[in-house]
């Protein structure tokens, strides 16, 4: 995994230049180490050099270095733009450009310190690295969650230990019900369940997620061994308010799938990566899944979780949910063998 990655790590890490693009912009990177090697005199292109943090928090060394590199740009004459900040210890969220360049330096073994060159030269030598791609990397390996408290609650599906974490991803807190001892497991029963307000707490007969919940429990509970992972998307990521809205379009004779395109969403905005640190946090070798949605699988390995395998949840439909049941299956490739 990450072979590519890598490769442009090692690519900075030598001096070679690597092209650093987002959805909209794109620029030649190279660590500032480096300056010797890059041609700034043949360039009219702007240049940029992007530091990690404030000039005046800067060690002695690194400053004199910053100094010859500001005073080898101004020597070109040629429309440098002097200092761009990047928010050091920015979120992950906050991942712009300037962030993701001086992690590549950082993680090639050099100082926050990167020149970025405007209008880059494409060509087959140079590898491409994107702003997701540098994001990715940084929520598999980096640890971006964190155990707050562990204590044991007894719950009417049995007791379990209750684990709280903060997160630097989303900035929010979470909790993994644990039974048994997952630590080195494999195939590990686990189920990623995704917070719905109305579903859980109130018994809404509008979805599934409130039996889904407790039958993942009860089923954990007679395995013995598992965890189940409360996520804190609300309707699919949208967030509460959204989906009450896309409630009244379902009112209306829209699908929730329909009903998330109207207000402007994609059908399903989850992303597994608070999910995949937790796993790797309870340092769990491998899992198998509790659910019906193949994109939860997908959405795990693409973090580095090992998924042997899936066991079905399927919730009988009602006479409320059985549209919403229907276009997971139909639209969102939920595997449920009802016939609707
Ligand atoms: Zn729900």
């Amino acid at each position: 995994m990450y072979a590519h990655f890598k490769k442009i790590i090692s690519e900075v890490h030598q001096g070679n230049p690597v092209i650093l693009r987002s959805a909209t912009e794109q620029y030649t990177l190279y660590a500032a180490e480096h300056i010797n090697k890059i041609a700034i005199a043949d360039t009219s292109s702007k240049i940029y050099v992007v530091i990690g943090t404030e000039q005046q928090k800067l060690t002695d060394e690194q400053s004199e270095h910053l100094e010859r590199i500001l005073t080898a740009i101004d020597e070109t004459k040629r429309g440098s733009e002097g200092l761009l900040l990047a928010k050091a210890n920015a979120g992950i969220k906050d991942f712009q450009l300037p962030e993701a360049a001086i992690t590549l330096c950082e993680l090639a073994d050099f100082d926050q310190i990167a020149l970025l060159i405007a209008d880059p030269v494409i060509d087959a030598d140079i590898p491409q690295v994107s702003l997701e791609e540098v994001v990715n990397y940084q929520k598999t390996t980096k640890q971006l969650v964190h155990a707050e408290v562990k204590t044991q609650l007894p719950t009417q599906y049995g007791t379990f230990d209750i684990i709280a974490y903060s997160d630097e991803i989303e900035g929010k807190e979470y909790v993994a019900l644990v039974k048994g001892d997952v630590s080195g497991g494999e195939n590990v029963m686990v189920r990623l369940h995704s917070e719905c307000l109305t579903g859980d707490i109130f018994g809404s007969k509008r979805c599934d997620c409130g039996e889904q919940l407790h039958r993942s429990l009860e089923e954990i509970e007679a395995n013995g061994n598992g965890v189940l992972l409360y996520l804190r998307q609300e309707g699919r990521g949208i967030g509460l308010v959204n989906k009450l809205k896309a409630y009244n379009l379902q009112q209306q004779g829209f699908d929730t799938v329909e009903a998330n395109h109207k207000l402007g969403f994609a059908d399903d905005l989850r992303d597994y990566a608070v999910a995949a640190q937790i796993i790797r946090d309870l340092k769990i070798k491998s899992v198998a899944l509790l659910t019906n949605n193949p994109s939860k699988i997908e959405g795990l390995q693409k973090y580095g979780i090992q998924v042997n395998g899936r066991a079905e949840i399927e919730i009988h439909a009602n006479e409320q949910n059985i549209r919403y049941l229907k276009t997971k299956k139909e639209k969102m490739g939920h595997l449920l063998k009802q016939v609707f």
